[in-house]
């Protein structure tokens, strides 16, 4: 799938402010700073549709586009900054939860990884809070040009070494990187998979 069309439609602080649902969707998340906004501008061909920003957890919003007039994709603001205050993490929390457990053409849900890192927690939790709650998702690991193909699939494997015990069959597990282009297809054609 190529993109051919993306524009923004709106920022929502709650489900009830969503977009109608009239479009399959499917969202990203990740720790600020994962490198999110670049691979969504990545994706859609435009530097400019998601902020790169430098400042992290800023946009605690969920940001809707609409993909070739036919899907949406949603940016969800991103956990796990450090300066976040406790009303702010529980505010996260509140709508982070009502819009993936109540958004009914969520077909997907994009976690993001940072490919240096081993395993965090916050990650593994969240993965398994969604495979808990039946929610369909796929781990994204990005930055991959920043380090060797042998790191990567070291990162990759240790993720499926600490999921193993929790989960029957391991989600898809996708490598990307923003800066090389790596994997871009892998994840349109994961998302043209689902609304063809
Ligand atoms: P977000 O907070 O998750 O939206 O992360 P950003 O997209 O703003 O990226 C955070 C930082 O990582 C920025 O300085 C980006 O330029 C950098 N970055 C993001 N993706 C990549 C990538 O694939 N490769 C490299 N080398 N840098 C990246």
């Amino acid at each position: 799938m190529e993109i051919l069309q993306s524009e923004f439609v709106k920022s929502s602080s709650k489900i009830e402010e969503c977009p109608e649902a009239k479009y399959p969707e499917f969202a990203f998340i990740g720790r600020s700073n994962v490198g999110k906004s670049s691979l969504v501008n990545m994706l859609a061909n435009n530097k400019k549709l998601a902020k790169v920003s430098g400042k992290p957890g800023k946009t605690q919003l969920i940001n809707h586009f609409l993909i070739n007039n036919n899907w949406f994709l949603v940016d969800l603001p991103g956990y796990g900054w450090a300066k976040a205050s406790k009303t702010d993490k529980a505010k996260w929390g509140e709508m982070i939860h009502d819009y993936i457990i109540g958004r009914e053409n969520l077909h997907n849900v994009f976690v993001l990884v940072d490919s240096r890192l081993t395993p965090q927690q916050i990650d593994v939790e969240f993965i398994n809070w969604l495979g808990e709650n039946g929610i369909p998702l796929a781990i994204i690991f990005t930055k991959a040009d920043k380090q060797s193909k042998n790191k990567n699939q070291s990162a990759i494997a240790k993720y499926r070494k600490v999921l193993k015990s929790t989960w029957e069959e391991l989600p898809p597990m996708l490598l990307t990187s923003s800066a090389s282009f790596e994997g871009k297809e892998d994840v349109l054609k994961f998302i043209e998979n689902y609304i063809r």
